[in-house]
């Protein structure tokens, strides 16, 4: 099983009609009705989210972070200029989707977990651009398996200046789908030279890391953990909680522009998201000045400390010690 889309019983829905929201709407439908002048599908009106629900030693589903997830959702969709569930709305859907589809959720031990997938979107009909005044909010779920089947492994990067992610105040830091949309071609690039994911520099100047694909950035060297701050990067939730574990491991924590030639002083570097927690990078290559960052093979052990350590939260084998995971079931 890897991270593909696999049918479960039901999936949630609130709708946004006449200026207020539906109560929760639970439906077997994995489709939806649509006018076809809906304004997500012209204008990119559209966000989504990304969590999981993990089954612990212990028995117990846990839903990790999912207050965070709601409310990055709810600034995505400020910045789209769509109406505002309440987190309260987005935790109750999250957990409800998992309760009724507990069939789906892996067993304990495979690595696999239940990911959810949130999606908003303006569904009001017409031609010109303006603010949708109707909106759909859908929380589905699917099982996928773990993300390294053969244990931790490094992974290949290549830094691309002929495509940007994301502009200084566009909208890089929220989790739309026009970001997704925008960085598909340099993916494909990268991919067809045998790349896992593309380095996103800052767009005003190429000179800063901003995203590792669809991942957060960090650097490890010197007792520090190291990750980029811009306003086109994307809060990642696995990233602030690294953080949070760094420094429990006595790390110093810095937030700041890294400049590309930093990467030679790197004795760790990675990507993190939901998806993988931690994927180690092993190689980066600069397309466009040829050069050459080559780290170990192996996964470092301060990346594979934090690794551990994340998913013992997640997985009920550590003290949840900030309160990170909603038990469920
Ligand atoms: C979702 C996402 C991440 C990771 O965020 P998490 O909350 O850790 O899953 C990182 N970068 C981008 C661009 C993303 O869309």
């Amino acid at each position: 099983m890897g991270f593909d889309y696999h049918k479960t019983d039901v999936n949630v829905r609130y709708y946004f009609t006449d200026g207020k929201w539906s109560d929760m709407e639970v439906t077997s439908d994995e489709y939806i009705k649509m006018h076809m002048s809906a304004s997500c599908l012209h204008y990119g009106i559209e966000l989504f989210e990304g969590l999981k629900a993990f089954r612990g030693v212990d028995g117990k589903v846990r839903l990790f972070r999912v207050e965070d997830n709601a409310r990055r959702l709810r600034s995505s969709a400020e910045r789209l200029c769509l109406p505002l569930p309440t987190v309260e709305m987005v935790v109750n859907a999250c957990v409800e989707v998992v309760r009724r589809n507990e069939a789906y959720i892996p067993p304990y031990g495979t690595g696999a977990s239940l990911y959810l997938r949130p999606v908003m979107f303006g569904t009001t009909a017409g031609l010109g651009v303006k603010p949708a005044k109707d909106a759909l909010l859908i929380v589905y779920c699917s099982p996928v398996g773990a993300y390294f089947k053969q244990g931790i492994k490094p992974i290949l990067v290549a830094i691309d200046r002929e495509q940007d992610r994301a502009a200084p105040r566009g909208t890089g830091d929220v989790k739309v789908g026009g970001n997704y949309a925008a960085s598909l071609l340099s993916g494909e690039k990268g991919h067809k030279m045998g790349y896992s994911n593309i380095m996103y520099l800052d767009a005003a100047e190429h000179k800063y890391i901003e995203e590792c694909g669809a991942c957060n950035f960090f650097g490890i060297k010197d007792g520090k953990y190291i990750t980029p701050k811009s306003s086109s990067v994307l809060p990642s939730i696995t990233n602030m909680s690294l953080r949070q574990l760094a420094r429990d491991m006595g790390l110093e924590v810095e937030d700041r522009k890294i400049p590309v030639e930093e990467l030679a002083s790197f004795e760790e570097c990675g990507g993190c998201g939901t998806a993988a927690v931690i994927s180690p990078i092993g190689t980066i290559y600069d397309m466009q000045t040829e050069k050459t960052y080559s780290y170990s093979d192996k996964v470092g052990k301060i990346s594979l400390e934090l690794y551990t350590r994340l998913q013992d939260i997640q997985y009920g084998r550590a003290e949840d010690k900030y309160n990170w995971c909603t038990i469920v079931l």
